[in-house]
């Protein structure tokens, strides 16, 4: 049965996890790119008349620990909820059907990206924006650092799919797993600060509708608009998406 010191130790665990992955998608990655690929990868730059300013880098590392330790948390209680059996999730792949084992994880991705698109707009309301989401925007010009920079309630509203759909829809564990993955890949590559998306990506068929890494950084330098986290459809049908989004995406190459 578990109790309060199992918990405890696994949410120390986790945290533990958290702030390795931190060192890796966000320091690591940070000094990779802004230190060692600074000069290289100069013409990459989405904001390349801004200096690296380091007030933005010692907020976001502050910011970071608090995730680390919630989210730590936060995964301990799907583990607990599990082993108290409010969860669906499986082991054995063959317990559900052969087709929702290969369709779950885009159902997961699609949801996550309409509840991003949405919260993520109701937080920028007027009444709700300083009190939850200030604190992601302080980075106009973000960086792999800003990867956790959340204020606490905005990490618990963005972790809330990964508690309650697992109890909702049955979830193949290593599914999760990827889910949390790809949500991690995919929150380094839009704050890079750099555009790694191939030239003309924002012009491909279908391939467009993936957001690119200048997608998230306009929205950290501008505030309105480009809210979608994976994907610009919800921006494009809200009309939401900033004006010059493929304009900036051409720039970087044309500065190459
Ligand atoms: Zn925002
Ligand atoms: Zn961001």
């Amino acid at each position: 049965m578990p109790n309060l010191t199992n918990f405890l130790q696994s949410g120390l665990q986790e945290s533990f996890f958290n702030l390795v992955l931190y060192a890796f998608f966000g320091v690591a990655v940070f000094l990779s790119v802004w230190v060692l690929l600074k000069n290289k990868w100069r013409w990459r730059r989405i904001q390349p008349n801004n200096e690296q300013r380091k007030h933005f880098f010692r907020h976001d590392i502050l910011y970071s620990f608090g995730s680390i330790l919630l989210a730590g948390f936060l995964t301990a209680i799907i583990t607990l909820l599990d082993q108290l059996g409010y969860m669906k999730l499986y082991w054995d792949f063959n317990t559900h059907s052969i087709v929702w084992g290969a369709l779950q994880l885009f159902v997961l991705i699609l949801f996550t990206d309409a509840y991003f698109y949405w919260t993520h707009r109701w937080m920028h309301h007027p009444k709700i924006y300083r009190w939850v989401h200030k604190t992601h925007h302080k980075s106009t010009d973000p960086s792999p650092l800003t990867i956790f920079a959340f204020h606490p309630l905005e990490n618990l509203i963005e972790f809330l799919p990964f508690i309650l759909l697992p109890m909702l829809i049955p979830i193949y564990w290593p599914v999760l797993f990827l889910w949390q993955v790809l949500d991690l890949l995919n929150n380094v590559v839009g704050h890079l600060g750099y555009e790694i998306y191939p030239k003309n990506w924002v012009r491909l068929p279908f391939l467009k509708y993936k957001t690119a890494s200048t997608h998230h950084n306009m929205h950290h330098e501008q505030f309105n608009g480009n809210y979608g986290l994976y994907f610009t459809f919800w921006d494009k049908w809200m009309k939401t998406e900033i004006k010059d989004y493929t304009d900036r995406f051409d720039a970087v190459y044309k500065s190459k």
